[in-house]
């Protein structure tokens, strides 16, 4: 079915996330983590094509503040003409309410990430996203008209996908975010992207996010699929083998490159919203 799509040239939406909540500038300090920075990254990708920037808070120090989501949402609105702001409301350890900063901010953001299960990290932390987190997140989002991006981090979080479809909580077309990488990440192989392809539940759109080495090949095997794509900082540190990312936009420029020789045409964020069925 969505291999269809791509032969029926539908519109890439090309998703960057500029910075995460995880490494920082010791992993490579071309990240941007001040809002002026994160700010002149969406700019940068705007430019190139991507429609959708994802978002996180950090604070001076570079340490993870949902606080501060409203001052870097201030400044990517700011510095871009049109990028759709997707805030995160993941974090791992905080508070439903300080994750819920992400969905709260002013103006409300036209998306946010809705992570739909649990996953490990470090040596003894794992991010809950219980159910009962997700449905507050999620019934707070469709009430202000927030999009959601449903983070599938594993095989088993598709089947929270189509149990939260049953609760009524989230509209067609259902986004959901197909993330492949590490520990309780999807295993990162195109068997298991292709086999998750064909579980999607009916009138749902998919995106691409595989993390690290993984970001090049699974993502471009997301444009080939029908699929949309997720290219930047937050997931992936490197340009090529031994060489880290000079920007985020030159990990987007490439992939921009890759998809207009695929003969897949970048949606401007007017499409991206059309695509998506956002409120605007
Ligand atoms: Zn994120």
């Amino acid at each position: 079915m969505s291999y269809q799509q791509y032969l029926e040239g539908e519109k890439l939406i090309l998703t960057v996330p500029t910075t995460g909540g995880v490494h920082g500038k010791e992993a490579n300090p071309n990240l941007p983590e001040q809002p002026g920075e994160i700010a002149e990254a969406a700019r940068e990708c705007e430019e190139l094509g991507a429609s959708i920037v994802h978002l996180h808070g950090r604070d001076e120090r570079g340490e993870r503040s949902a606080d501060r989501l409203q001052e870097i949402n201030d400044a990517v609105r700011e510095a871009c003409e049109e990028i759709v702001i997707q805030n995160t409301t993941g974090g791992t350890g905080l508070p439903l309410e300080d994750r819920a900063k992400g969905i709260r901010t002013d103006p409300v953001p036209e998306m946010a990430s809705l992570d739909m299960g649990p996953m490990n990290r470090y040596q003894h932390l794992t991010a809950e996203n219980t159910r009962y987190q997700i449905e507050t997140l999620a019934r707070e989002m469709r009430e202000e008209g927030i999009k959601p991006e449903m983070e599938v981090f594993n095989n088993g979080h598709l089947n929270e996908v189509y149990r939260l479809i049953e609760t009524g909580l989230v509209d067609e077309p259902y986004y959901i975010n197909l993330i492949f990488g590490p520990g309780t990440l999807t295993r990162p192989t195109p068997a298991n992207m292709v086999n998750m392809i064909g579980d999607l539940p009916e009138n749902s759109i998919f995106n691409v996010l595989a993390i690290g080495p993984h970001q090049l090949p699974l993502t471009t095997m997301g444009i080939l699929t029908g699929g949309h794509v997720r290219i930047g900082m937050e997931d992936n540190l490197y340009y090529r083998r031994g060489e880290p990312a000079e920007s985020n936009a030159q990990l987007v420029g490439r992939t921009a490159r890759i998809a207009a020789e695929l003969d897949r045409e970048l949606a401007t964020p007017a499409e991206a919203r059309e695509i998506l069925g956002l409120s605007g």
